[in-house]
C-alpha cells in the first residue's frame, strides 16, 4: 500500500507514543519512514524503537525538532532535502499544554497556558505543512491527530480541546491551501490510549472506562488502531480524500446520550438473537 513511499513521522517520545504507531503501520505497509522527537531527552529512546521498524525503516533516521523553534523547522526540512529528493506524506503527533490547566476549570486558562497550547498543538501544523509542501513536487499527505475534544466539551480537556478546535479548522484551510498542489490534509481522532501526553489529562482512567462501558463496540481503541487508519490516508487509496477527520475510537462519537449499556446486555452478554 505505501511502497516506494517516503514518510516524515513527528512527535515520538516512546514506545507508546500514538506516533510510533503511525510509523510502525507506515513501514508495515512498505514506506520508508524518517521520525522526529522533541529533544535530546526523547533521542535515544526513538533510535531504539526506529530499529525494530521493518525494511528499509529499520534505519530510520531520528531528528530532534522542537515545534516552538522556527530553526528547528527550517533544519529539519533541510536534513530531509539532503537526504531524500521528495517526501510522499507527513505525520503530525505533536501537542502540549501545561497539566496544570489540564485540571479544573476551564476559565482559570491562563494567558501564557493558552499560548502555548495553541502554538504547540496547532500553529505547529501549520508550520511544518508549509515547511514541507516544498518537498512534495508531486502531492502529498498530510495527517494530524486531534481528539474529540475539540468538538465537544470533555472535562478537564479545557485549552486542548480548543486547540483542537483550531487544529481541525486548521486542517481544512490547509487542505484548501495545498489542494491544488496535490496535497491531501486530514485528520484522525483517535478514542482515549494511555500515552505520555494523556496521562497528563485529569481523570484518564474514568475516560477509559467511560468509553469501555457506552461505546458501541463496548471497548477502547488501541494505537495500532490507529496507525492503520494513518497509514490509510497516507497512501493513494485515500487520494480522494482531503479535509476530513476520521474518528478511530469505537463509535463513541456517535452516542447522543451515553448512559451504558442495556439492562439485557449486562445480565445475558453478546448480542441478542
Ligand atoms: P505522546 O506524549 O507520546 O506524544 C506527544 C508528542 O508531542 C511527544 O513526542 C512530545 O515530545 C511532543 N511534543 C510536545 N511538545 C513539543 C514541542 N514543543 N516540539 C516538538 N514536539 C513536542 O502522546 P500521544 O498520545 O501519542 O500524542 C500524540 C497526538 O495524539 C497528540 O496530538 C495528541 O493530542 C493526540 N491524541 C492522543 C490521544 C490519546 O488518548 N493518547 C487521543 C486523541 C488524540
Amino acid at each position: 500500500m505505501l511502497a516506494g513511499k517516503k514518510g516524515l513521522v513527528l512527535g515520538v517520545a516512546n514506545k507508546r507514543s500514538l506516533a510510533f504507531a503511525c510509523a510502525r503501520a507506515c513501514a508495515e505497509r512498505g514506506a520508508e519512514v524518517a521520525l522526529t522527537c522533541q529533544n535530546e531527552r526523547f533521542e535515544q529512546g526513538a533510535r531504539d524503537l526506529a530499529a525494530t521498524l521493518p525494511g528499509a525503516s529499520a534505519t530510520a533516521p531520528v531528528f530532534r525538532c522542537d515545534v516552538t523553534r522556527d530553526e528547528d523547522i527550517a533544519s529539519l526540512t533541510e536534513s530531509i532535502r539532503s537526504r531524500w529528493e521528495r517526501v510522499d506524506f507527513l505525520v503530525h503527533s505533536i501537542a502540549f499544554a501545561n497539566p496544570e490547566e489540564l485540571k479544573g476549570r476551564f476559565r482559570d486558562t491562563s494567558r501564557p497556558g493558552f499560548s502555548q497550547a495553541l502554538d504547540i498543538s496547532c500553529y505547529s501544523l501549520v508550520a511544518v505543512a508549509r515547511a514541507v509542501a516544498p518537498l512534495m513536487p508531486s502531492g502529498g499527505s498530510v495527517v494530524t491527530l486531534s481528539y474529540l475534544g475539540g468538538e465537544r466539551v470533555v472535562p478537564n480537556y479545557n485549552v486542548m480541546g480548543v486547540a483542537k478546535a483550531a487544529l481541525d479548522c486548521a486542517v481544512r484551510y490547509l487542505a484548501y491551501d495545498l489542494g491544488p498542489s496535490g496535497i491531501r490534509v486530514n485528520s484522525v481522532l483517535p478514542g482515549p490510549i494511555r500515552t505520555l501526553s494523556a496521562s497528563g489529562v485529569g481523570d484518564f482512567s474514568k475516560m477509559l472506562d467511560h468509553v469501555e462501558q457506552v461505546s458501541p463496540m463496548r471497548r477502547n481503541v488501541a494505537a495500532d488502531e490507529v496507525g492503520d487508519v494513518v497509514a490509510f490516508l497516507a497512501s493513494d487509496m485515500a487520494r480522494g480524500v482531503t479535509g476530513a477527520m476520521i474518528h478511530v475510537d469505537a463509535g463513541y462519537s456517535v452516542m447522543g446520550v451515553a448512559i451504558g449499556a442495556p439492562k439485557d446486555e449486562e445480565t445475558k452478554g453478546g448480542v441478542a438473537s
